[in-house]
């Protein structure tokens, strides 16, 4: 049996590719373990985060901006998405847990970040004219924080929600298979090809599988199946785990959920503080974000304890009183330069979407048509995603001479979360130290190459990461 198409990978974008292009007839086969208990799909609280993602950092840029209308682009497709996805699968429980989001400015971090976010995300709204309002954090009536870090300001964005990741990949499979797809639910080891063009792929087990293009969407573990391939994957941007937990919690007799996402903006290179209401009775709160030159597979104490007090500090003094229904732990692909993997890769019929980052869940439904158009020659009229082709030198985010600050303002940021308590003397001392290791870091990497601050930021506690972003940047030089 030879297939029109085989997508490697088991999580939200390799299933939403999948399903499009069953859904526009081809003989599709979908190779991935369903076993996704380090997907970062799983793990996501799946906020529709489009505007509450915004960051100044994320602004910055010319493909930060891009960014952003892919994430723009995707909320609009969500309402049409999900009707599809209900009508093909028969499953027409909604996949939609909250109504809107309120994004709060506490006081749980630093001027300088969550400040600045803050207004940012008012900015870009502005500039979508998209409907928002400012809200008294008092008219947010379920927030319950410790005084000591109660919201200042707050916004509500009413046509922002959030999704059940959970039922989400479940509902994908239904409507996959209704739409005459194929899974084999075993991994890929490597893809084959003959004269530079594709002939399929190798699973674990030495089954061969045939088709004439194979899409290779398996988040952070993408490019260990073109490992053999090192003429191609040396001049990819390498990839790394942006290491994640969220929590699902029980909610003490008599506490009612919320009914939106309640959130804080991005801070210390993660999605901000995030409580999301899934529609089965449970509080999702997310989200931590460590780094890792290799996924993790287990939840650290660390994490856990900080996400857990964050929660209970920030959202509701309550939810002291919760029960731990599950600690989920997902790796987010992140590529050296911050930006995703999308397209055609070295041979005829390989292609590759991955690096989505914080908000591949959100993307989605844009990346699956966006797909199924490009690799039949169709065009996407509403957007042009050429820049993030995976083959490419570094793409410049936050500029050179302002990174090494940014990173030392994220890293201050996470003591004033963690709500420490130093001298004054302390900060000055503490930030001047931090801003020199980090502009070494910098220089010691290239005269002109700069990663994002998370990779600089956690570059310097792993070798490993460092050593890949040298090689990286030495093809390119
Ligand atoms: C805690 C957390 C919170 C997040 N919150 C949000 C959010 O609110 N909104 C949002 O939009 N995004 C969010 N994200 C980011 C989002 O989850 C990711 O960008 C997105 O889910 C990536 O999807 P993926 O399919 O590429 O990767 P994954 O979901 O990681 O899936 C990859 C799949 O590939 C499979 N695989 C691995 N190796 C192989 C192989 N050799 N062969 C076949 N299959 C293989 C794995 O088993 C896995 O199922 C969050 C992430 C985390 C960790």
């Amino acid at each position: 049996m030879k297939y029109d198409v085989i997508v490697v990978g088991s999580g939200a974008i390799s299933s939403s590719i999948s399903y499009e292009l069953a859904s526009r007839k081809y003989s599709i086969c979908r190779v991935g373990s369903l076993d996704r208990s380090n997907a970062a799909s799983n793990a996501a609280g799946a906020m529709n985060g489009c505007f509450g993602e915004v960051t100044t950092g994320l602004i910055a840029s010319q493909h930060g901006k891009l960014k952003v209308s892919m994430d723009f682009n995707a909320k609009k497709r969500w309402p049409q998405w999900a009707k599809r996805l209900a009508d093909s699968s028969g499953n027409h429980q909604s996949l939609f847990t909250a109504q809107g989001t309120h994004v709060i400015l506490n006081t749980a971090g630093t001027d300088e970040i969550d400040t600045d976010n803050f207004h940012a995300i008012e900015d870009v709204l502005t500039t979508y004219n998209e409907p928002y309002e400012t809200v008294a954090p008092k008219q947010i009536t379920w927030l319950k924080p410790n005084e000591l870090v109660r919201p200042l300001m707050s916004l509500y964005i009413p046509d922002e929600h959030a999704v059940n990741s959970h039922l989400l990949l479940d509902v994908l499979d239904s409507a996959f298979v209704a739409e005459g797809g194929t899974i084999i639910a075993k991994n890929a080891k490597r893809v084959l090809s003959k004269d530079k063009i594709i002939t399929g792929v190798e699973l674990e087990d030495g089954e061969t599988i045939l088709a004439d293009k194979v899409i290779i969407a398996a988040g952070v573990h993408s490019l260990d199946i073109l490992a053999d391939m090192p003429d191609i994957t040396k001049r990819i941007p390498p990839l790394f785990s942006g290491n994640g937990i969220s929590i699902l919690l029980k909610l003490p007799e008599g506490m009612e959920l919320p009914s939106s996402v309640i959130r804080t903006p991005n801070r210390a290179f993660a999605c901000g503080l995030h409580c999301v209401p899934r529609n089965d009775g449970i509080l999702y709160i997310g989200a931590t974000n460590i780094l890792k030159n290799n996924p993790r597979t287990q939840a650290a104490v660390s994490d856990v304890q900080f996400l857990l007090e964050c929660a209970v500090e920030q959202l509701h003094t309550d939810l002291y009183y919760s029960e731990i229904v599950s600690i989920q732990v997902g790796n987010r692909p992140i590529s050296a330069d911050g930006f995703p993997l999308i397209g055609e890769c070295g041979i005829d019929g390989l292609w590759l979407v991955t690096g989505t980052y914080r908000d591949g869940l959100h993307q989605s439904p844009l990346l699956a048509d966006y797909i199924a158009n490009a690799i039949y020659g169709e065009s996407n009229a509403d957007i042009d995603l050429s820049d993030f082709t995976p083959i490419r030198a570094p793409l410049a985010g936050l500029s050179r001479d302002v990174v090494a600050k940014e990173t030392t303002s994220q890293m201050l940021g996470m003591g004033y979360e963690c709500l420490w308590d130093i001298k004054p003397n302390w900060e000055p001392v503490i930030q001047e130290g931090l801003l020199h290791r980090y502009e070494s870091l910098v220089n010691s990497l290239h005269p002109h190459f700069t990663p994002p601050p998370e990779v600089i930021a956690f570059s310097h506690y792993d070798d490993k990461i460092k050593k890949r972003l040298l090689e990286y940047y030495d093809v390119w030089s």
